[in-house]
Parts: structure tokens; sequence; C-alpha cells
């Protein structure tokens, strides 16, 4: 199979299956001159694993810490090589990329793939931590994943988005036929929520942090922070009070379990929620999409408006780093959505919700903004990119 092949768009569902390995490399340059332009993080860690760092959260957190603190970073991520004459997943580019950058400027960095759940890659990671790491001193947990077997057991669980206790009618954005429809879902079970805390709570953030732990490798004033979402109320019957925000309440526990682990050596553990963005997790549950259309448009109108690299440059600048504080609400959260939550920009969109049909939600909303977001993800409609010209599939990472 030839490797040099022109790349398009697959897009089936809310999920695209190709990527482009030049426009993912030059999303991840626009992530680093982003961390660059911000100001150096005067406290910075020295070296950190990042849990699920390919995409979204995970990758913007790494490139913030490798540019930000020239941090040393060990990457764990779940994605797919080039094979056949196929594309590799987005997530697998991102993570060549941001490498190869990475080394030629000085920074050290290495990457682990396959399953983070596992106790295998537990001690892989211990392995690579012992030999080539200073001790950790931040761990980021930025997982997001439809399924796990739970080591233990060996079973399989499921995560599903479902509401609790009732049926949940709403407006959606189908964003696979550009159309506003309605959605129903169904009411979860209970073993429906079990199976979605075992997949997205706070359990395998916990087995981490004991391994890392019980192995030595945490340094002095080790930090662990994990992402959470909270949003506004048109969407909690599908998040905050659905079989996700259980998980993520379980999110919370885990928190408190590590933070109290991590005291022992002066460190601590720490739940940020963060603000809504398009990543491939988001664009998966039903209504967040027609969500995040409508917040762009207010949040851009008011030149509020981040993605995922402003966010965490703004966490660990303005709060974990910098000799600043964190600014814990009264659930012990820190609130990087503090912006998305402002009142005149949850009345526009609370205001417009009701209005938008497919019609006119071009006008009302920033889908066009939305699309190029997601098309984005996965290095599609990003300039200077050649798209009608035959490019390579094959994009090495060290050790992998
Ligand atoms: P994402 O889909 O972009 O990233 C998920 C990461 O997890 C990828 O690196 C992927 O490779 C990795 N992964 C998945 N399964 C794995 C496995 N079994 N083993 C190893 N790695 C695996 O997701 P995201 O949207 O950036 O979400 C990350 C976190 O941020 C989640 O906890 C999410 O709830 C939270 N968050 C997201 C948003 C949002 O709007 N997207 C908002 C606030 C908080």
């Amino acid at each position: 199979m030839p490797t040099k092949q022109v790349v398009r768009p697959r897009i089936r569902g809310y999920i695209c299956v190709s990527a482009h390995p030049d426009g993912c490399a030059a999303h991840v340059r626009e992530q680093i001159e982003c961390a660059k332009a911000s100001p150096q993080l005067r406290d910075g860690p020295k070296s950190v694993l990042i849990i699920g760092a390919s995409t979204g959260y995970g990758l913007a957190s790494r490139i913030a810490l490798a540019y930000g603190a020239h941090a040393a970073t060990l990457g764990v991520f779940f994605e797919k090589p080039p094979e056949n004459g196929r594309p590799a997943s987005a997530g697998w580019y991102n993570s060549a990329a941001f490498e190869e950058q990475a080394r030629k400027d000085g920074i050290w960095v290495k990457s682990l793939n396959g399953d983070a759940f596992g106790d295998a890659m537990k001690e892989q990671a211990i392995q690579v931590i012992k030999k080539e790491m200073p001790k950790i001193d931040l761990v980021v947990y930025s997982l997001a994943s439809p399924r796990r077997t739970d080591p233990k057991t060996g079973l399989s669980h499921r995560s599903v988005l479902k509401p609790i206790g009732q049926t949940f009618t709403s407006k959606t954005l189908d964003t696979d036929r550009n159309r506003i429809e309605e959605i129903t879902l169904e009411a979860a079970t209970e073993n429906d929520i079990a199976d979605t805390v075992k997949v997205m709570g706070g359990e395998d953030w916990e087995l981490w942090m004991e391994a890392l732990d019980a192995a030595g490798v945490l340094a002095h004033g080790c930090q662990s922070v994990a992402y959470s979402y909270l949003g506004p109320q048109v969407t909690w019957p599908v998040y905050k009070n659905g079989t996700i925000g259980r998980a993520k309440q379980d999110l919370t526990r885990a928190a408190n379990a590590i933070d109290a682990l991590l005291k022992l050596r002066r460190g601590r553990a720490f739940v940020s929620v963060n603000k809504a963005v398009v990543t491939q997790s988001s664009s998966a549950i039903p209504v967040v999409p027609l969500y995040i259309a409508l917040l762009f448009r207010a949040m851009k109108s008011r030149s509020i408006h981040e993605g995922c690299i402003q966010q965490v440059c703004r966490l660990f600048s303005t709060q974990v780093y910098n000799d600043n504080f964190l600014d814990f609400d009264d659930e012990g959260y820190v609130r990087m959505d503090n912006w998305e939550l402002r009142e005149d920009v949850q009345k526009e969109v609370f205001d417009l919700w009701p209005r938008i049909t497919t019609e006119n939600m071009n006008e009302l909303t920033d889908y066009v903004g939305y699309q190029k977001e997601f098309l984005k993800l996965f290095g599609f409609g990003l300039p200077d990119i050649d798209y009608e010209a035959p490019t390579e599939l094959d994009a090495p990472i060290a050790g992998l």
C-alpha cells in the first residue's frame, strides 16, 4: 500500500474516521504558539505525567506545561497508528507532531500508547519514570472513554449518556444532517449508572495515584488534577444530573481520597471544572453541540472565547503556579468555567435557545465556528495545507 495519499474528511455520525497528518501537525503548532505567547510559569513543574495526552484538554495541558515550564512530559493515550494504507487517528498524528517539535526545542518527551485502565500500562509508565525521568511533580488525569475493562474483575463496562429518574426530551443539533431536531433520551437503569461511574468516575485515577505512590515515583509536593464539567441548566438532565454527572461526582470522591494521599508528601489533588469546548468526546453528547454553538457566539462576541489551550494556560498561570492559590468554590472545585457561566453569557444562550430552528441556526448560533473546530480536531480546514496533494501517512512516534 502506498503510504502517500490524499486524505479527506470521512464523517460518520459525530466522529470523523480519517485524520490529516499535516493538518494535525499544524493544529499542534497553533497550540504551541499560543502556549509560547503566554508568560512562562515561574514555579512550574519539571516532570509531568499526562493520562489522556493526545487530544482535547490532555494534549493542551501537555503543550502548555512543556512550553510554559519546559517540563518533561510522559503522555499516555490510546490511539491508532497508520496501517494498511489507512491514516492514523488524530491523536496519533498530534502526538507525533508534538514530540518532533518538542525534541527540536530541547524538551524531553515520551509517549505510551495503550489502555490506561489496565495494570500493564501503569507498570510501563512507572518503569519509564524510574529509568528516565525526575520524580513526577504533576499528574494530569484527562481520560475520556466510552468503555473500561476493570483490571481487578476483568469485566468490561460501557458508559452511557442518559438522564436519571425520567426520560428527557430536548432540542438537539444533529451535526451529521445539520438539522435541529427533538431528541428523547430514556432514563438510565441502575446498571447504566454503575457502568458509567466505573468508566468515567474516579476509580482509575485513584489506581494510578496509588500505584505511582507505592512505586516511589512521586516527588515531594506532587499535585494531581482531573478535569470535569458542570455546565448550564439546559444540559443538566443529560450532563450534571445524568449518568455522566454521577461519574463526575465520583471523580470528586476520588479527588478527596487522592488529596489525603498526596498531603502526606505536602502535595494536593483537585478537580478543575473546565468550560465546554469542541472535542471528540463533547461532540458525542446529545444536546451539548447546540449549546456549544450558542455559547461560542455569546463568548466570541464578548471576546472571552477560549479553546482547550487558552483554558489550561489560564488554569496553570492563574491558579496552580506563579505563587497563586487555588481559588476553590464552596464545593471544592476550581472553576475555569467562570466565563462560560457568566450571567450575561448564559442569558443570551437561554433567550436564544427556544428560538433556534434548522433555518435560522447559522444566523443565531456559531454553528459555522463549531463545524470548523470539529474538522480541525482531525486536521482539516487549517490554513496553508494543500488538502488536494497526497501526503505521507506514516508518522513515527519514538519507541512506539
Ligand atoms: P478527548 O476525547 O479529546 O481526549 C481523551 C483522551 O483520552 C485522548 O488522549 C485518548 O487517547 C485518551 N484515552 C481514551 N481512552 C483511553 C484508554 N483506554 N487508555 C488510554 N488513553 C485513553 O476528551 P476531552 O474532551 O479533552 O476530555 C478530557 C477530560 O476533560 C474529561 O474528563 C472531560 O470530562 C473533561 N472536560 C471536557 C470538556 C469538553 O467540553 N470537552 C469540558 C470540561 C471538562
